[in-house]
């Protein structure tokens, strides 16, 4: 059972007036002339602050993702909803947020920001999660449980009914970071939002929408938690070219699916000659777009392929990824590349 929502909540956030910004305060009304806002009246189009609730975005979200727009919120990629479940949640030097270890490294650095303790708990051999043991690394002072699936740097779906079992048995609050759902077959958890009153959840348009630059992402929760979200961020922080690529982005969600097809097809056929190579020990089972690979020497791999122009991601020094590489799946011929040079690191 979850706490009540004013127990889980930072005292001065949940007593905080926002900043109410001008525009704010007229609505209804088919006003022409803006004199409110101390907008330049020049350069047409961008002179006015964009929408801060986003709502023509939301409204189209929410015919693609089946969430109703007042449960959206919309942030400057989802690092700014990871950094606003800390600020909204955890007093810093009081609370603690457990998560699962490994996995994407902004838990723990936004922990750190806003002086609050992490506590990793690790994944087991198959890199999946017990819920039994992130339970038992919570307490009293435990707002948050972090979970990410598919996973970020192993790539795995973690098992749906442990992650079940942690929202049904923690009291506080519970983020699952679907950042690759789009690659994966597992329902996503935003259809079970009404079930669960404490659940976050967060994808983005980095990933399979392939809009990284434009940094958007989003969160989706109970409207109680979302009205605390647009409480506490920046008045205008997602800005309007963003906005408006968005929009036409999601027009194009045909070419999304597409890309995300072709993708797949790519990741099993690099899976495949990548397992082949004399230095690969395992390739683990990925839902995204990527995946972890065991070599025999990651650091003199990595950095042959680095001398080539060619840049994965080394995760030999993360926990449970001894000479472990992440690779992300590019077009057929970056990884043609790719193949091509680690055929002549094998050589050698
Ligand atoms: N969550 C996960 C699991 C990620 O891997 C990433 C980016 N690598 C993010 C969130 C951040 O995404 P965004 O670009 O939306 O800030």
């Amino acid at each position: 059972m979850m706490k009540e929502l004013q127990e889980l909540v930072r005292p001065n956030i949940w007593k905080l007036k926002p900043y109410s910004s001008a525009r704010d305060e007229y609505k209804g009304v088919a006003a022409s002339v803006f004199l409110d806002a101390n907008e330049s009246p020049f350069n047409d189009t961008y002179n006015r602050y964009p929408d801060p609730l986003q709502l023509e975005l939301k409204q189209k979200l929410e015919r693609v993702k089946g969430v109703p727009e007042s449960q959206i919120f919309l942030g400057n990629g989802s690092d700014e909803a990871i950094d606003l479940v800390f600020r909204v949640f955890c007093e810093p030097y009081v609370d603690n947020v457990v998560a699962i270890a490994p996995t994407y490294g902004m838990y723990e650095v936004c922990a750190d920001i806003n002086g609050v303790e992490y506590r990793p708990v690790l994944l087991n051999d198959s890199f999946d999660l017990s819920a039994d043991d992130l339970l038992a690394a919570t307490d009293e002072h435990t707002k948050v449980i972090f979970l990410c699936s598919p996973n970020n740097p192993t790539g795995n779906d973690l098992n749906r009914n442990e992650v079940v079992r942690v929202l049904e048995n923690f009291s506080g609050i519970v983020v699952v970071d679907e950042a690759y759902s789009e690659f994966s077959q597992q329902r996503p958890f935003r259809e079970d939002l009404s079930k669960y009153p404490n659940l976050i959840v967060l994808n983005t348009f980095s990933k399979a929408w392939g809009c990284a630059g434009i940094r958007l992402g989003m969160a989706f929760a109970s409207k109680c938690i979302i009205d605390l979200f647009n409480k506490v961020k920046y008045p205008y922080n997602v800005n309007l070219l963003t906005q408006q690529y968005a929009l036409d982005i999601l027009k194009k969600w045909r070419t999304v699916n597409d890309r995300v097809g072709i993708l797949l097809k790519e990741r099993s056929h690099v899976i495949r000659a990548f397992s082949e190579l004399t230095f690969c020990e395992s390739v683990y089972p990925t839902q995204a777009n990527f995946f972890l690979a065991k070599v025999i020497d990651a650091d003199s791999i990595y950095s042959f392929l680095v001398q080539k122009g060619i840049i994965v991601r080394n995760r030999n020094k993360i926990v449970r990824c001894g000479n472990c590489l992440r690779i992300t799946i590019g077009t057929p011929e970056e990884n043609k590349a790719l193949m091509d040079v680690l055929h002549q690191y094998s050589n050698i």
